[in-house]
């Protein structure tokens, strides 16, 4: 990246022009666009990934632990507590198979762009060596499957089962859990893992019912109509005309499979997503095999170091997450203020100024620091950032009024950055058609066409990539109420916001752990983030087992206090948030979030060595035992 000369930039310019995009996105109606998918809706969720569909009878059983989702965090729970000596465990999910959301999200093209090397959790225990940095939903699936059989998972599982209600029965100190099988089943102890992206968002086009073609979203992707496989070919789109609506991380991913197999695709943009480059590389076997024991935390801790903003001696990822904060960090060392400078993009919005300075002052002398205006140093070196993801769309994309539509005028962090090698150049091809929306996004759907701005796009088959449900009621997107003492339910208790203790517990609800990134060491490798957790909950299953005791819930003080920490330590992210163009990381442009609501201030790492502190303790403290 060039070096910053501020002198070319005008910043009011820049501002201005940002600020405009993001105007005419927003909307009063915010989270309100979108329609819940239920009701008329509610085929949108069927599954179709399964072979055959289970056919038991209820069954009635008592279990020390039941975990709510079979999902990476559901499997960790499980392990970690089997860890424990805690074998009476039941794991309640609603798709065919473990997984979570690789299970439903296995579009052509799914990947991850967290490096694989820490996002697969237990590689060391399984000895598993993903094939490549970049891993897909194929292998990932895969690795579902390779930790299931090494703990003996399949056989603690009750599939295509979904929890209907959730009840604390005090008299027997057990949750009451209620499933679509008519299961009864009781439990000592319930692990919330439903995970924070699951309950797929329609937008409410107007005449969605009414289109007579072929339709689905992104998460429940129809192979039986496309053909072909994860990894594309799908030959079932040969003689169809395909619309995709939506540009984010999902569509970035299946869009080019998509334009590979379809005799016409038409791309419905509303905000153009940044794209930068992947660079995916084989693995070397030996290299990962031969690292030492306790590589693989502290390859994680390393990566979440970074990414908090605090130097490493190594950045052991070394990828398009980690340049920008490695630039940072090797600024900060050489006390260079202009290299420095060059980083501070990457902080936008990840981190405040406050806190940003607070953590520069360490390394650079008071002299400096009064001379770095910080705010503006990171607004331009995010606009040396932008602009580089924009001259790269120029050269990839053939097509002048394309590639104009197709660049990103936002900072960096207002949406989900994407990384891809293909999806730019998929416009290239004389089958595919952005239609972009100027932000205003489709107009209505008809028996056969999608429609904008008055043309018709005839279609056979429209793909929802539009998202999943942030932000709304906790009950609505896991699917079931949670009533804990005296019926108290979890969507009251949250009404006016996040309360809990280390994010787990929550005062009300004795004996039941909530996973989440909510008021709890928010990591952008989430599934580290599941480990840190589930250590948690078998340590304190275990813990209570060992005194002979039976419940144990957060106090009021430990939960209020918790909660005020979450506020002291809050990034004041407010006027960042909302210079931004709308999406589910500011609420659609709405700010009512409250700071409650948001992860642990320090960062993930300084959270899990929180967790680890009290752990080592063995007090219990914050937490009513009997
Ligand atoms: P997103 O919410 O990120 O994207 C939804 C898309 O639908 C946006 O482009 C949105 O436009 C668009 N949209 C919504 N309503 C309309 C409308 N009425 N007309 C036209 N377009 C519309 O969902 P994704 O499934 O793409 O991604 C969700 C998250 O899942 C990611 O942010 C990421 O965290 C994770 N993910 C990670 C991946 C990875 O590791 N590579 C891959 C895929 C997903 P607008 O922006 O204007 O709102």
């Amino acid at each position: 990246m060039p070096a910053a000369d501020t002198s070319q930039i005008d910043l009011s310019a820049v501002r201005a022009k940002y600020r405009a995009e993001r105007d005419k996105r927003l909307r009063v109606d915010g989270n309100e666009q979108y329609e819940e998918v239920a009701g008329d809706f509610a085929y949108f969720v069927d599954d179709p990934y399964i072979d055959e569909v289970v056919q038991r009878g209820p069954e009635t059983r008592d279990v020390d632990v039941v975990i709510i989702g079979g999902g990476f965090g559901g499997m960790l729970a499980a392990v970690r507590l089997q860890e424990q000596g805690i074998d009476d465990v039941l794991i309640i999910e609603k798709g065919g198979d473990f997984g979570g959301t690789w299970y439903w999200n296995r579009y052509p093209g799914a990947s991850c762009d967290i490096e694989s090397y820490i996002y697969f959790p237990l590689l060391e225990e399984t000895g598993f060596v993903p094939q490549q940095k970049y891993t897909n939903a194929g292998e990932t699936l895969d690795y579902c499957r390779t930790i299931a059989e090494t703990y003996g998972l399949a056989d603690k599982a009750l599939f295509q089962t979904e929890v209907t209600a959730n009840e604390w029965v005090e008299e027997s100190c057990r949750w009451r859990v209620a499933t679509s099988m008519g299961d009864e089943l009781a439990a000592r102890y319930v692990v919330h893992a439903n995970g924070p992206l699951n309950r797929p968002k329609l937008p409410a086009i107007d005449g969605i019912l009414d289109f007579k073609g072929h339709t689905f979203h992104t998460s429940r992707w129809d192979y039986g109509y496309t053909g072909g496989t994860t990894a594309g070919g799908l030959n079932g789109l040969a003689d169809k005309k395909v619309a995709i609506i939506g540009t984010g991380a999902t569509a970035i991913q299946c869009v080019p499979h998509v334009a590979a197999s379809a005799e016409q695709l038409y791309v419905f943009q509303r905000t153009p997503s940044s794209v930068e480059v992947r660079n995916n590389a084989d693995t070397d076997a030996d290299w990962l095999l031969a690292q030492d024991e306790g590589w693989h935390d502290e390859r994680r801790r390393n990566f979440e170091t970074l990414l908090a903003g605090k130097p490493v001696k190594r950045d052991l990822v070394a990828d398009g997450w980690t340049d920008a904060f490695k630039l940072l960090v090797g600024g900060l060392r050489d006390k260079a203020p202009s290299r420095a400078r060059l980083a501070l993009w990457a902080m936008g919005g990840l981190v405040s100024p406050k806190l940003y300075k607070s953590g520069l002052k360490k390394y650079l002398t008071g002299k400096a620091m009064a001379f770095m205006n910080i705010a503006e140093e990171m607004e331009i070196a995010d606009y040396y950032k932008m602009q580089g993801i924009r001259d790269r769309v120029d050269r990839v994309v053939e097509d002048r009024a394309t590639a104009e539509a197709l660049k990103p005028y936002y900072r960096l962090f207002c949406k989900r950055p994407c990384f891809h090698d293909d999806y730019l150049a998929s416009f290239n091809r004389p089958n595919v058609q952005l239609v972009d929306t100027d932000g205003r996004g489709v107009s209505r759907i008809t028996e056969n066409a999608v429609m904008f701005d008055g043309s018709a796009y005839e279609v056979d088959c429209i793909i929802f990539a539009t998202g999943f449900e942030v932000g709304t009621d906790y009950a609505r997107r896991a699917g079931y109420q949670i009533n804990g003492v005296d019926g108290l339910a979890i969507s009251n208790k949250w009404a006016d916001g996040m309360a809990s203790y280390h994010g787990l517990h929550v005062h009300g609800f004795p004996n039941a752990f909530f996973f989440g990134p909510g008021q709890a060491g928010f990591s952008a490798n989430f599934t580290y983030a599941l480990d840190e957790q589930s250590r948690h909950v078998a340590y304190i299953v275990a813990a209570l087992k060992q005194r002979g005791k039976k419940r144990s819930e957060a106090t009021a003080k430990a939960e209020a206090d918790w909660v005020a920490e979450i506020v002291r330590k809050a990034r004041d992210a407010e006027a960042f948030q909302e210079a931004c163009t709308p999406g589910y990381y500011n609420n659609e442009g709405q700010l009512t979030r409250r700071r409650q609501d948001q992860a642990y201030g320090d960062g993930p790492v300084a959270f899990f060595d929180r967790l680890a502190a009290w752990r080592a303790e063995d007090r219990l403290d914050g937490l009513v035992i009997t």
